[in-house]
């Protein structure tokens, strides 16, 4: 018997994003088909960038492109230099000693050593493997995506990683107001959420409820959720200290809930800092388990995203797509996606976020109204299938003067 679960294919979005949506993305595909392109980023999963690119490198095969997916092997130090540079990026201080240079450059140096690359197009994710192209003869695109908050890089390590970025043929970031003084041209694309990932497909109340229970976690009183890396980027202490101050007015449940990501070493630190908290309203939790993300997100009363840098927020989305009004930090990619009293609040402060989560709890028909809306922005912005369609356009509009190997040309491009 066949247990491979099915592939989510292109045309299960057309119900979601309509023909005509569908009927264009299938045209720009078929201009590039048989394109190779490899996507190389630092961590298969935790985080947003593996979570995406799991799900647009098979919709993108399923469209016809061959995309692949490698991702930089690192020794600790390595990875302890690079989320220094992660948090530098958002803003926080950096000592760019020799040392931590070397430390970053040796360890791409050899994995481009380990890496043959021979495709159409590179795609390099974030800083982590940035300087890879230095390895390689320059004969096809190679584009960076940096998928950071860059509201305000710190200036010296910018200008570090300048070197490296200006030798790429196109940086894509996820605001406009990310984009910064460079001579290669930038591009936008805001992310997008797989509506049919098991973290995001519909599940029904004892799917939901038997996860729940697996982790004990009792729904006797409403649920506070927040779902994130434990970085201090993301606020978890902010929440706690929104939380026991709406607790005042309301009652109710807090559940953290993060993962730790192989390319993020301050995760177990951050966890274990707010061990303290715990007690029978307010729980933590360490695991890698997307159906209890998904579970939590449907059956939350109120979501939080407190974030107080957020390149976009790929939770935020997901939380959106379950019919939840999110309250998010006032920042980077949540401002985008939530429209403040609208479809969710945005806030720039524990006493702001106390005073959202009583109003959700308090009122539950306005949650649901605003939580209907909150639906339709991701299904109208923020799903795989125009992410991938961006993708499409800058493949398409690119000079790729390539040959495939069997002999025949690409598309338009040859
Ligand atoms: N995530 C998860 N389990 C967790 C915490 C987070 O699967 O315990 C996922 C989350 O659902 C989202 C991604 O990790 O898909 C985080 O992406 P986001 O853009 O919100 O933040 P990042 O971690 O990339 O800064």
């Amino acid at each position: 018997m066949n247990t491979i679960p099915p592939i989510p294919t292109l045309d299960d979005y057309r119900p979601l994003a309509g023909d005509e949506t569908i009927d264009r993305i299938r045209v720009k595909a078929a201009h590039l088909a048989g394109m190779h392109v490899v996507n190389i980023n630092s961590t298969y999963y935790g985080g947003g960038v593996a979570e995406m690119l799991s799900s647009l490198t098979l919709l993108l095969n399923d469209i016809g492109l061959k995309v692949g997916w490698r991702v930089i092997q690192g020794s600790p130090d390595y990875f302890g230099v690079t989320k220094k540079m992660h948090n530098a990026l958002q803003g926080g201080p950096i000592n760019l000693s020799k040392q931590k240079k070397q430390i970053y450059e040796g360890v791409i140096y050899e994995n481009s050593l380990r890496n043959h690359l021979t495709h159409d197009a590179v795609i390099v994710h974030d800083p982590q493997p940035l300087p890879i192209i230095e390895h390689y003869p320059k004969t096809v695109p190679w584009i960076w995506r940096c998928h950071i908050d860059l509201t305000e890089p710190n200036p010296t390590l910018w200008n570090y990683l300048k070197q490296y970025i200006e030798k790429y043929d196109a940086v894509i970031v996820s605001r406009e107001e990310y984009k910064q003084d460079l001579i290669t041209p930038q591009l936008v694309f805001e992310p997008a959420i797989d509506p049919f990932s098991i973290k995001n497909k519909d599940l029904s109340d004892d799917e939901i409820a038997e996860r729940l229970n697996k982790y004990d976690i009792p729904t006797d009183k409403p649920l506070v959720v927040q779902i994130s890396r434990f970085d201090p980027w993301k606020d978890p202490q902010g929440v706690i200290d929104a939380f026991k101050l709406a607790r005042n007015e309301i009652d109710a449940r807090l559940v953290l809930l993060g993962n730790v990501a192989t390319d993020d070493p301050e995760g177990a630190k951050v966890y274990e800092s707010l061990l303290k908290y715990q007690n029978d309203e307010i729980r933590l939790l360490s695991v890698e388990d997307t159906a209890l993300v998904n579970s939590l997100q449907r059956r939350a009363a109120v979501v939080l995203q407190k974030s107080k840098r957020e390149g976009f927020g790929l939770t935020v989305a997901e939380a959106m797509w379950k019919g939840n009004p999110v309250i998010g930090g006032n920042v980077g990619g949540i401002k985008a996606q939530i429209e403040d009293g609208v479809n969710g609040y945005l806030v720039d402060s524990v006493e702001q976020a106390a005073r959202s989560i009583v109003e959700l709890i308090k009122h539950p028909e306005k949650r649901k109204q605003m939580g209907e809306k909150a639906k339709e922005t991701v299904r109208q912005r923020y799903l795989l299938c125009h992410y991938a369609e961006k993708y499409l356009d800058l493949l398409n509009n690119l000079e790729i003067k390539v040959v495939l190997r069997d002999g025949k040309q690409i598309g338009d491009h040859a």
